[in-house]
């Protein structure tokens, strides 16, 4: 993801949660296959288009630090190394139920 793409999602996610940002870049980022892509496409309002970014992801070399940031930074909107909202709220109900 390049720096201008990871700038624009993360302003996006965060004047969307109204959270303060973590970190706003990270190594990995620049290896992003999304650095191609309008940051929107990785905002998608309905499941075509997550389907449509979640093919980016699943050919991205660096989908797990992707998805990890995203479930320890609790990021609610987009898709983030290849799961959506949803699937990250299932992920972490699921670990919060696997360490109890
Ligand atoms: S996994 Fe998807 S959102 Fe994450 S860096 Fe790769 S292409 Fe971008």
């Amino acid at each position: 993801m390049n720096q201008t793409a990871t700038t624009q999602r993360q302003n996006k996610e965060y004047s969307a949660t109204n959270q303060a940002p973590p970190e706003t870049t990270q190594p990995w980022m620049a290896d992003g296959l999304c650095r191609d892509h309008a940051p929107g496409m990785f905002f998608p309002s309905d499941g075509v288009g997550v389907d449509k970014a979640r093919r980016i992801c699943g050919e991205c070399p660096v989908k797990e630090q992707c998805r990890e940031y995203a479930l320890t930074y609790r990021i609610e909107h987009g898709v983030w190394g290849g799961t959506s909202e949803r699937e990250r709220r299932r992920i972490l109900r699921d670990r919060r139920l696997a360490a109890t």
